[in-house]
């Protein structure tokens, strides 16, 4: 019988996050209001009450940690805002519960069976709760470095935190700077690094002038935090998720294979001697399990054996929220012959909770593409916003999205700081959508190979 081992921090803390402005990187939460009202326009999120009102019961309910292997279903029209509210869900819940992402096709890789990829993605949605004896280093050095943009409101930017155990570069990204905001760190300042969260929290004083480091460069400063003055903290708590437990018991190379992703197949017997031992932790009161949430994108991409999986793992009492999403209609099952809703068997249909979205109003596209505009840092005439909604309610929602920074750049290439009617006409023609595209094969579809 092999030793189980909690991580800990040093082993796998997440080293590098990149957040780049990326297709749902303006949506900040469910905009919901105490009572879990939708509030009209809020955290990104527009419209959608009815789905977005229904998410947050769901959200509630994860919060409270007490209900495992439910499901939910999002169905709804493309571009609807389905993985939007699921990221609304995500963001909403914060770091300390697990919440994970996939897409249905994932699944099929080379390396792995599909039940053991959806085995891994259960495990990486439930979180193990650690608490444990510890206390900050006293005297430990503490360089930061911080990019200049980053204290001044600006979205990207890089921080460098060295200890005397470890350095570990952040890009920073939305979560970083609210941190330093929170915080209100500052180059120069003195701060402590939660050495089990790895979170970084500023010491209620300052012992260190920011002008005695100025020799080292106007971005870098080194901080000695003098013995004594560290406020010792006796019990920490960190969450870990059942996969990371099972890599850093299962391999040779353990946490390393956390960072290459490639974990490879996990050995049952070692599921079970965890599924023990996690157990035992909580009879001793040193853990506590919290189920999170696993998110299923395009989730008609899985077969008919990935949904009897699905069914039988729902079951467990140690399963996440499952929440799935289609665009689907009545449509194939595959791996078989039958055709069932969203692509889906009707036993697996039945244990879902169903939210439906539904396509947007004028008014709706209007506010989205603006809340994208200023996403995306970019200018906009009234009247190009204008035929970008016209656009918009005739294609897709997508495509108009899309068409945002190129007419940045095409207005850039015309020395403008703002976009302008005539930059949003060139990229309208410059880059067709889907149904012109559809109309141009029909037309010429003799001239195509078969
Ligand atoms: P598909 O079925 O094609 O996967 P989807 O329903 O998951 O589509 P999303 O990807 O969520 O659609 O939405 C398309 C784009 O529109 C995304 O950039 C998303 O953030 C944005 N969007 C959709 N709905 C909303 C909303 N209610 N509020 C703000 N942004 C939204």
């Amino acid at each position: 019988m092999t030793t189980v081992n909690a991580p800990k921090i040093n082993e796998y803390k997440e080293a590098t996050r990149v957040e780049r402005v990326g297709a749902q990187s303006h949506i900040r939460g469910l905009g919901l209001d105490g009572d879990l009202e939708p509030r009209n326009i809020s955290q990104g999120m527009v419209g959608q009450k009815k789905a977005r009102k229904a998410a947050g019961i769901i959200l509630n309910t994860i919060r409270a940690g007490k209900i495992a292997g439910r499901s939910i279903l999002i169905a709804g029209q493309p571009g609807t805002g389905k993985t939007a509210i699921a990221m609304g869900i995500a963001k909403a819940l914060g770091n300390d519960i697990p919440f994970t992402a996939m897409a249905g096709s994932e699944i099929f890789s080379l390396q792995m069976s599909k039940t053991e990829s959806l085995t891994q993605a259960f495990r990486r949605s439930i979180g193990v709760r650690i608490k444990e004896e510890t206390e900050i280093v006293e005297g430990e050095v503490v360089e930061i470095e911080i990019d200049k943009s980053a204290t001044s409101g600006a979205k990207t930017g890089k921080i460098t935190l060295k200890t005397t155990e470890m350095e570990t570069i952040y890009d920073l990204g939305a979560k970083m700077i609210e941190s330093i905001t929170k915080e209100k760190i500052s180059s120069g300042d003195v701060i402590t690094i939660d050495k089990v969260s790895g979170r970084i929290s500023k010491l209620g004083r300052s012992f260190a002038k920011a002008s005695e480091f100025d020799a080292l460069g106007p971005q870098t400063r080194h901080v000695q935090c003098p013995e004594g003055e560290i406020e010792k903290r006796k019990e920490v708590v960190h969450t870990v998720t059942l996969h990371e437990i099972d890599v850093i018991n299962s391999r040779q190379k353990g946490f390393l294979d956390l960072f290459s992703g490639d974990t490879g197949e996990i050995d049952p017997e070692i599921r079970d001697q965890i599924d023990s031992k996690v157990a035992e932790w909580k009879e001793e009161g040193k853990a506590d399990i919290v189920p999170g949430v696993l998110f299923i994108d395009e989730v008609h991409m899985l077969d008919i054996e990935c949904f009897s999986f699905l069914n039988r793992a729902l079951e467990s009492d140690k399963a996440p929220i499952v929440i799935l999403a289609t665009n689907r209609g009545i449509t194939n099952i595959r791996g078989t012959t039958y055709k069932g809703p969203h692509g889906l068997p009707i036993d697996l249909l039945d244990r879902c909770l169903i939210i439906q979205t539904e396509p947007y109003n004028e008014a709706e596209i209007r506010s989205i593409l603006e809340i994208r505009c200023e996403e995306e840092d970019v200018e906009m005439t009234e009247e190009a916003k204008e035929v970008l909604t016209k656009i918009g309610v005739d294609t897709t929602l997508r495509y108009s999205i899309q068409l945002i920074t190129t007419a940045n750049l095409v207005a850039q290439k015309r020395k403008s700081n703002e976009v302008d009617v005539e930059d949003v006409r060139r990229v309208y023609s410059m880059f067709i959508d889907h149904v012109r595209s559809t109309q141009y094969l029909r037309d010429h579809q003799a001239e195509y190979m078969f």
